[in-house]
């Protein structure tokens, strides 16, 4: 299991940056997104907001505390930067680290949230006086989202919310659990792509899967087995059973379990097709 500790920065609206947005209300928001996108991806969250400081300095020594009370493989903090005037320039996104060990991931997450939404890639900053980086004791990250007084920043940033925030999020599930986003997912997303979207194979059998716990263990076992995944992917493109782009699929780690699944029964019906001939 993996852990993810995500805060926004400050303590209410108004009490960060402000210009054509505020920042506070938007990194709020981006937090939400981006703590649903990471539970849907198997991380245990914990989100914290501060909504009881009444100064700057309680507010970071309630993040810290609040980041260190919590069991995580990662700290976040979102924020909104500003730059003084308002602008009609882009700007962009950065993302500040502390640790030299983190600057890798710090510009990795940078060029993400740009390739995804379009605002400038400032990459990773070091900033090892920031309170925030200073004082919590896991690996640890603080994205500036983009400059709130940029009317283009902003622009890109409302049209490409959801890209930006999934781009955060694919970047820490790469992070705190490699193996999870290279599609080796758990048994969970399977019977809920049984029970919400697959027919139910036989007229008595109710459609919740899996009636043998040995069974379960059994697929589990292959699930966790990249190298045997791999096999059965290379089985079914060299066999023609297969379309060649799940081996890409497979290597950019969007292969689903689900979609394992599925090849595996092409696989098989090919091979019974190709018997009867
Ligand atoms: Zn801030």
């Amino acid at each position: 299991m993996s852990y993810i500790a995500i805060s926004s920065g400050h303590f209410g609206p108004g009490t960060g940056a402000r210009d054509i947005i505020d920042e506070v209300t938007e990194a709020r928001k981006v937090v939400d997104r981006v703590s649903y996108l990471l539970r849907n991806a198997g991380i245990t969250v914990h989100k914290i907001v501060d909504n009881q400081s009444k100064t700057q300095s309680q507010n970071l020594n309630y993040l810290i505390a609040q980041h260190n009370a919590k069991k995580r493989d990662l700290d976040v903090s979102i924020h909104f930067n500003a730059s003084g005037k308002r602008t009609d320039l882009p700007i962009g996104t950065e993302v500040l680290y502390r640790s030299d060990s983190m600057r890798a991931f710090a510009a990795k997450v940078s060029q993400s949230i740009a390739a995804a939404s379009g605002l400038k890639n400032r990459g990773a900053k070091k900033r090892a006086e920031l309170a925030f980086l200073r004082g919590t004791n896991k690996p640890a990250i603080l994205i500036e989202v983009c400059f709130v007084n940029s009317t283009e920043d902003v622009r890109i940033y409302r049209a490409k919310f959801n890209d930006i925030c999934e781009a955060i999020a694919k970047e820490c599930v790469e992070f705190v659990a490699p193996n999870l986003s290279k599609g080796k997912i758990d048994l969970e997303q399977i019977e809920k792509a049984v029970q919400n979207t697959l027919p139910s194979i036989q007229q008595n059998a109710s459609k919740t899967i899996f009636t043998s716990p040995a069974l379960k263990e059994r697929l589990k076992a292959i699930l966790n087995d990249q190298k045997m995944i791999e096999a059965i992917v290379q089985k079914g493109i060299n066999e023609r059973a297969i379309h060649m782009n799940w081996a890409a699929k497979l290597q950019t780690g969007t292969l689903t379990s689900a979609d394992l699944l599925g090849l595996s029964a092409l696989i098989v019906e090919h091979q019974i097709k190709s018997m009867k001939k």
